[in-house]
């Protein structure tokens, strides 16, 4: 369970990826490479094949895109920092991409749960993945307004899920009609049940659990036709 999932091509320039533990989506064109989220930090190596699988250059990575702060999301996003990729995410999930402050699930989250079957299983498979490692980026930078444009051509816009973190932030494609829901919805993971199946991630995830249930709630409604999550595979979602 140490290489890519999976890759699903969802429209051109558009590369969805089901890392080891978490998930990816890798954007391409016009010479340039931008991601939504990236891993954990030993997932580096993984990012750089998925970017190579795009039919494009690691080199030419120019900006990370973040859902949210959590380790398994933000990745080895610093080390990238340093050879000058930008890295962004929304105004509100800013200072815990920064780890100004730190919303992150800890050991201590998951004691209640640890005779769950898996949940062990799961951890330790977290924490060699880098899961307990100082992830933050100082340098990285807010989004500002309601859409992104991406240096491959695609646009993106923003939507705000708070609740699984204080400033979780998802994006819809609308061209190919996909939200990448972060962790604010799921397609599933290594402990909950289902698997194919929109639903949200255990409580001992979400910062504020009522917030993440509000934002679930309207994430569900989005007029899209598939979901990209940041767990699990991708979501089509059937339409009359
Ligand atoms: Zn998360």
């Amino acid at each position: 369970m140490t290489g890519i999932r999976s890759t699903v091509s969802v429209a051109p320039g558009i590369l969805f990826v089901e890392g080891p533990l978490s998930n990816w989506t890798v954007f391409t064109g016009n010479g340039s490479v931008e991601l939504v989220d990236c891993g954990y930090p030993a997932d580096l190596p993984l990012v750089e094949e998925s970017i190579r699988r795009a039919g494009a250059d690691p080199a030419d990575l120019r900006r990370i895109l973040i859902t949210h702060g959590h380790s398994d999301h933000l990745g080895a996003s610093a080390r990238f920092a340093e050879r000058g990729v930008v890295v962004a995410t929304s105004a509100d999930e800013l200072p815990n991409v920064r780890r100004e402050v730190t919303e992150q699930v800890t050991i201590r989250d998951l004691l209640p749960s640890i005779l769950k079957r898996g949940t062990v299983r799961w951890a330790i498979a977290a924490v060699r993945a880098g899961g307990l490692r100082d992830v933050g980026v100082a340098s990285a930078v807010a989004l500002e307004g309601d859409e992104v444009h991406l240096s491959t051509g695609h646009t993106l816009q923003l939507v705000a899920a708070p609740g699984h973190t204080t400033g979780s932030v998802c994006f819809i494609e609308p061209e190919s009609r996909s939200l990448l829901s972060g962790d604010a919805i799921v397609g599933g993971h290594p402990l909950l049940r289902e698997n194919g199946e929109l639903q949200q991630l255990p409580g001992f995830f979400q910062h504020d659990a009522d917030e993440a249930a509000r934002s679930a709630q309207r994430l569900v409604l989005c007029d899209v036709d598939r979901v990209l999550p940041g767990h699990g595979p991708i979501v089509e979602l059937a339409r009359a």
